[in-house]
């Protein structure tokens, strides 16, 4: 592909800079002197460049649930296409707890979709498994489905890890579970991310987790008990673990505002936004009626809930860029974009060149430029204008 230049304001730096890009990286960020003025004497209204946002954590998104069952690659390569209109450019399709069968079809529609279209390929980075060795009890099982929660066991890691051509990347796991320390050791071994989530661990267990190398905390704050002991509980002790990164699902649903904050201050450039959106993100407000769990309720403003019940969350229903709007509301822009972008990529690729670098991946997000960007312009995956 042919050298391409892009000029629009640093989203961090606020300066406006020139990005060289060449084969699907950038090669070069310089800073430029002010915005040249267009012919009409009014300065070019060049857009914010912020990276390309990266999701671990989506079930479903504008009616494909990756969970169904019979996921076939088509819906992977319209998803992937759907969430990239959305400023997603990296994601981790992500399969909850259920039939094992299902899971090894669903994983391995995910991995032919990355073999046979380059859009998911670019995007999707792996898989994550979430379940289902997780804690059975109501609360922190959250809506994994019960019958299908299970003990670890490396085997069946190691046969949908086949299935998925090694697409494995991330696995949620509850570290209490007999067997769970090894198993989190073995996944290490094989290259996978481990979180730790749905879990009612005590302080112990949680330790072991990270010392056998657990390296985030799934959804934190969600999936528990509606009640916990105010010390110690799971929830002080990963957030006193300081090798984990905590995602938090930022729609203004999950968390209050003060949770959000102190997660935030606490974890800093370890915070994580993600979406674990489900298949109703995305789609027009109005009435659902869902084959898992009945008839739901889309609002206006992206909250899902129960029929009839408006305090009972059904999911959520938010992209991660809505999840940014909210939390640039609370810790502003800059802050709240990496925690969707250059965040998660730290997580998951550690000291490679990321962001807006040069040698980092020609993934990024071009906005309208506010105070507070929230609005695409266009979206640049491996330096296509897309
Ligand atoms: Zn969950």
């Amino acid at each position: 592909m042919e050298n391409t230049k892009i000029t629009g304001i640093h989203y961090a730096s606020r300066k406006p800079v020139r990005l060289e890009l060449d084969r699907g990286r950038i090669t070069a960020v310089e800073e430029l002197g002010p915005v040249p003025l267009a012919g009409d004497g009014k300065s070019e209204q060049l857009p914010v460049v912020a990276p390309g946002l990266v999701e671990l954590q989506i079930n479903g998104y504008k009616g494909i649930d990756l969970n169904a069952p019979g996921l076939s690659v088509e819906q992977v390569l319209q998803f992937s296409r759907n969430l990239l209109a959305t400023g997603v450019c990296s994601y981790y399709p992500t399969l909850i707890t259920g039939d094992p069968d299902k899971i090894s079809a669903s994983v391995a529609a995910i991995a032919r979709a990355r073999q046979e279209d380059a859009v998911s390929a670019a995007m999707i980075k792996g898989i994550h498994l979430e379940g289902p060795f997780i804690c059975g009890e109501d609360g922190p099982r959250g809506a994994h489905p019960k019958a299908w929660v299970r003990k670890p066991d490396p085997s069946l890691v190691d046969h949908w890890q086949e299935e998925a051509k090694g697409d494995i990347q991330i696995l949620t796991l509850a570290p209490e579970l007999p067997g769970s320390i090894d198993l989190i050791r073995k996944c290490v071994d094989m290259g996978i991310t481990v979180s730790i989530g749905h879990t009612s661990a005590d302080t112990d267990s949680i330790r072991a987790a990270v010392e056998a190398g657990a390296r985030l905390s799934t959804h934190l704050g969600n999936g528990c008990h509606g009640m916990l002991p105010r010390h110690p509980n799971y929830i002080w002790d990963q957030l006193a673990e300081t090798e984990l990164y905590a995602s938090m699902i930022g729609d203004g649903y999950h968390l209050p505002v003060s949770v959000l904050k102190v997660f935030y201050q606490v974890k800093q450039q370890k915070a994580i936004l993600i979406s674990d959106a489900m298949t109703y993100a995305g789609m027009e407000p109005g009435a659902y009626e869902s084959p898992a769990i009945g008839k739901v309720v889309l609002t206006p403003e992206g909250k899902l809930h129960m029929a009839g019940r408006p305090k009972t969350l059904a999911g959520s229903a938010s992209s991660l860029i809505m999840g940014v709007r909210h939390m640039s509301r609370i810790i502003g822009f800059t802050k709240a974009w990496d925690m969707g972008s250059l965040n998660p990529s730290r997580l998951m690729m550690g000291e490679k060149p990321m962001g807006l670098q040069a040698g980092a991946a020609a993934d990024l997000v071009l906005l309208e430029p506010e105070k507070s960007p929230s609005k695409i312009r266009e979206v640049v995956l491996e330096g296509k204008r897309v």
